[in-house]
């Protein structure tokens, strides 16, 4: 009960790379059907062969309505929902939020907070005629710490945390709950790209568990959370950054 069902089946977003590759393989791993949805399909396919990779774009209506429909046909019904599509920015690196550029915010708010409402939007009747189901929406620990440079994200992401609580309300009567996680700093392709290795190195020392953090660290906590042993959880989000920011 608190890991993921065998064959219980799992839609994630984000999934050709990153920490969505990791968590498709990990739940996979423990026998969910997982259907991993990314604008690049082809990405994440070496190494993975138990996890089906789709095309999508989450920040588009029609294209959720292709994803659930693609879903359905090949396993008949949608378990778990994991909201981890995201981008750290729309155009180039981290600035001042005096520098952000309006497409850019547009942007960000359209991947990172459209793209999760409408993912919790498009498998809600689908969850709701199976009798529940489990939404998982990756928020991000910049909510809690406030990191500069960075403010169409950490708001992007903020809203994601406040879009978790509301519709967590509307929806457990359905026997649907609605959880967030909120990772601190993996080392990706993704943060690479945006942080130097000073910035990267220093984050372990604020941790109380000092050690860098890996995809790893986050995909049992979403396994527990599309499980059937945390029904009685919803609204909630989990921190998971190795202690440097308490809820
Ligand atoms: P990543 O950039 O490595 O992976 C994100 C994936 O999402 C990519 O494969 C990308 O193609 C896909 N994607 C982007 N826009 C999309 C769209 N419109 N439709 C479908 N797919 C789209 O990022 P990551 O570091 O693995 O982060 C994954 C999640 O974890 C994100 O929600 C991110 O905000 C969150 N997060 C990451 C960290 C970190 O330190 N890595 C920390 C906190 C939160």
């Amino acid at each position: 009960r608190g890991s993921v069902a065998p064959g219980t089946v799992v839609l994630v977003t984000g999934g050709a790379r990153g920490i969505g590759a990791e968590l498709s393989r990990y739940l996979a791993a423990q026998g969910a059907a997982v259907v991993a949805a990314d604008l690049v399909e082809a990405v994440g396919d070496a190494g993975d062969p138990d996890v089906t990779h789709v095309q999508a774009d989450v920040s588009d209506e029609t294209s959720w309505r292709q994803l659930v429909t693609t879903v359905l046909d090949r396993h008949g019904r949608i378990d778990a929902l994991v909201n981890n599509a995201a981008i750290y920015q729309g155009l180039g690196a981290k600035r001042p939020f005096t520098d952000i550029t309006v497409d850019e915010w547009d942007r960000v708010m359209a991947v990172n907070t459209r793209g999760v409402w409408l993912g919790m939007r498009a498998v809600h009747p689908v969850m709701k005629a199976q009798g529940g189901g489990r939404v998982v929406n990756i928020a991000s620990s910049t909510v809690h710490s406030g990191v500069p440079y960075f403010a169409h994200y950490t708001a992007s992401k903020g809203a994601v945390i406040a879009l978790t609580r509301s519709v967590a309300r509307e929806v457990g009567r359905d026997g649907i709950t609605v959880n967030a996680v909120a990772p601190g700093l993996v080392e990706t392709d993704a943060t690479r790209a945006l942080n130097d290795d000073d910035y990267l190195a220093s984050a372990a020392g604020h941790r109380a568990v000092p050690r860098p953090m890996e995809p790893g660290d986050l995909a049992p906590v979403v396994s527990f959370l599309c499980s059937s042993g945390s029904g009685f959880i919803t609204g909630q989000t989990v921190i998971v950054d190795g202690g440097v920011t308490f809820s």
